[in-house]
């Protein structure tokens, strides 16, 4: 995904002080990296909270289908043999088979246990449920 996001921050008042110090503790030079370092820290915490952007539509025999809300679309997930019997997912919107919309869809029980159950294996990473 290749997303961007362009935004100006104004800071008035106590928080102008407050910002200098956080991007001096944090070692940053750049005040777009301190934006980055706080969102980051700010999703890892408090993840579990977040609404999850991610709904499993149905899986097919070859085909798992997700909506991304935050992309308002939906992505088409394809399963892609390595042997007889191990698969990994490839995701036809980044292109990849390595994203957070495969990671999402690990986390889905019923789309592995499916898979598994006509005896294929998954041999991709995993997403955190
Ligand atoms: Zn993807």
């Amino acid at each position: 995904m290749n997303q961007k996001l362009r935004i100006n921050v104004r800071l008035r008042g106590e928080i102008v002080q407050q910002f200098w110090q956080v991007k001096n503790h944090l070692g940053l030079q750049n005040d777009t990296e301190v934006v980055r370092s706080l969102v980051k820290w700010y999703h890892r915490e408090h993840r579990q909270q977040l609404p999850n952007p991610f709904v499993h539509l149905n899986t097919y025999s070859d085909t798992v289908l997700i909506r991304d809300k935050m992309l308002d679309n939906l992505v088409t997930l394809r399963i892609k043999s390595l042997d007889e019997s191990s698969f990994q997912f490839y995701c036809e919107n980044c292109g990849s088979t390595s994203c957070r919309h495969i990671r999402f869809a690990t986390t889905v029980p019923d789309v592995l246990s499916e898979l598994e159950e006509k005896g294929y294996v998954y041999t991709g990473e995993h997403g955190e449920s």
